[in-house]
């Protein structure tokens, strides 16, 4: 089991969106609102990561990763509010890996939180289904999913859709939240675009296996659910 991304930002909504995010893109997250709390978590979880808002109620962020860094080499993305704590975070070299300006994009995010654990030697983060499914398995290197050992060849939509069912194995998703896991540009999308991609996946998932495993979910969207053997 990949060690968790520990995110520490006191922001709810901001945290939200960010393990939402991760855990579609199969992470593990534990999230903490203070530096207090995240001293104990980083004992506790050994995180293979942090994410860390620099504007905390207890402690500042920078503060913080001095700490943190006289006991541990963990990455550590910084999440900043302001131009200033950008210099200082360059300027001061604390050991910092990336940072992010507010607002960011969860999805450029994400992408930064593999490049480092890449760049840092950490083995990338196996999305949850490839430990936990026989059916389905994801290898995000190569972007593909395979069924059975057998490569599906998906576009890329359609392989961040199914990625994203996977991940939440019967969690049922919206269109809209299909759209926001696939498309760099949401907006430019329709419910009709979800569902083709959807019915292209199937067609492409038929060519391998004769068992459903994406199912509708009228009037809400759809989940993924593991075919019983
Ligand atoms: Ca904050």
């Amino acid at each position: 089991m990949q060690s968790p991304i520990l995110i520490v930002e006191d922001e709810k909504t901001i945290a939200d969106t960010i393990i939402y995010r991760l855990e579609t893109d199969g992470f593990s997250v534990v999230w903490v609102s203070t530096g207090t709390e995240a001293l104990v978590k980083l004992a506790d979880h050994s995180p293979s990561l942090i994410i860390l808002d620099i504007g905390l109620p207890d402690i500042n962020g920078l503060e913080l990763c001095k700490t943190i860094r006289l006991k541990s080499n963990v990455p550590i993305i910084f999440l900043t509010a302001r131009t200033e704590e950008i210099d200082r975070v360059v300027g001061l070299e604390l050991g910092a890996d990336d940072y992010l300006s507010k607002p960011f994009s969860p999805r450029e995010l994400s992408a930064r939180v593999r490049a480092v654990l890449r760049r840092s030697g950490t083995v990338a983060a196996e999305p949850i289904a490839a430990e936990s499914m026989a059916f389905l398995t994801v290898d995000e290197s190569r972007k593909c999913v395979s069924c059975k050992g057998v490569d599906i060849d998906l576009a890329r939509q359609e392989f961040r859709i199914l990625c994203a069912l996977i991940a939440r194995p019967k969690q049922v998703f919206s269109r809209e939240q299909l759209m926001e896991s696939a498309w760099d540009e949401p907006g430019f999308c329709t419910d009709r675009a979800v569902d083709a991609h959807i019915k292209s996946i199937r067609s492409k998932l038929r060519i391998v296996t004769d068992q459903e495993c994406i199912v509708t979910h009228r009037g809400f969207g759809y989940s993924f659910q593991e075919p019983s053997a």
